[in-house]
């Protein structure tokens, strides 16, 4: 089996969603007292949602690839970036490192287009949302990525940053997220899915809420690496 390498904490309520998901699906696969080889480095996040802010990325790359080489050092076979939104600065961060990322947008893409979905919608971050280095992967893959409107966006950001990443699972912010998918599949009958395009959304919403197929981008992810680590297992 392989070592799996994740960099998390951003936040930490969903990196240990990673870490249950990941152990839940070795055992799953291979039995009995199984579990997954993982090396974590769980970074501070207020620092790093400041840099965000301050679209000083540069800065941020340097954290994230601080903490890809130790991981790196430390014997990883991969790593999971565990997080959407800083997959925008990974490529300042992979020339330096010699390891490979399992990339969030190429494992959603391709869950994707497993279920035949063209159509998606897309919620995360407002940097997720609104910039183009996810979208273009998905766009890339042939798959059209819709998105809320300008209000709407600020609203979903708000959930994440001051609830969902601080643990606050608040009934109110999933009716809001509820009625924000809804009116886009009012406004766009093509629309068949819903990417959950931030790592904590899969907390506050699961697919008993929603009549349109969601994609939880947590899941995609581990399920990816899953496969990666257990590939040519031979000896159990
Ligand atoms: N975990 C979040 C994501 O998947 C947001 C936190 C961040 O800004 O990195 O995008």
């Amino acid at each position: 089996m392989k070592t799996i390498g994740l960099i998390g904490g951003m936040s930490w309520e969903s990196t240990t969603s990673y870490y249950k998901l990941l152990n839940e699906g070795v055992k799953a696969k291979l039995g009995g007292l199984h579990s997954a080889k993982i090396i974590l480095y769980s970074v501070d996040f207020a620092p790093i949602a400041r840099l965000q802010n301050e679209g000083n990325w540069k800065e941020a790359a340097l954290i994230i690839k601080e903490a890809a080489l130790s991981l790196q050092r430390a014997g990883a076979d991969f790593i999971l970036l565990c997080t959407n939104t800083m997959h925008k600065i990974l490529p300042l961060v992979t020339p330096f490192v010699n390891i490979p990322f399992l990339h969030i947008a190429e494992a959603t893409a391709t869950a994707l287009l497993t279920q035949e979905k063209r159509n998606a919608i897309l919620l995360g971050t407002k940097f997720t949302m609104q910039e183009s280095f996810y979208k273009d992967i998905l766009n890339a893959h042939k798959i059209n990525v819709i998105v809320p409107d300008e209000k709407s966006i600020e609203t979903i950001n708000q959930i994440i940053f001051n609830e969902l990443c601080i643990g606050k699972i608040e009934t109110d912010s999933r009716r809001k997220f509820l009625h924000i998918i809804d009116d886009l599949k009012k406004g766009d009958e093509r629309i068949d899915s819903v990417i959950l395009g931030c790592t904590e959304i899969g907390l506050l919403l699961d697919q008993r809420s929603s009549n349109l197929a969601l994609f939880d981008t947590t899941v995609l992810h581990v399920n990816e690496a899953i496969k990666h680590a257990l590939e040519q297992e031979t000896s159990f």
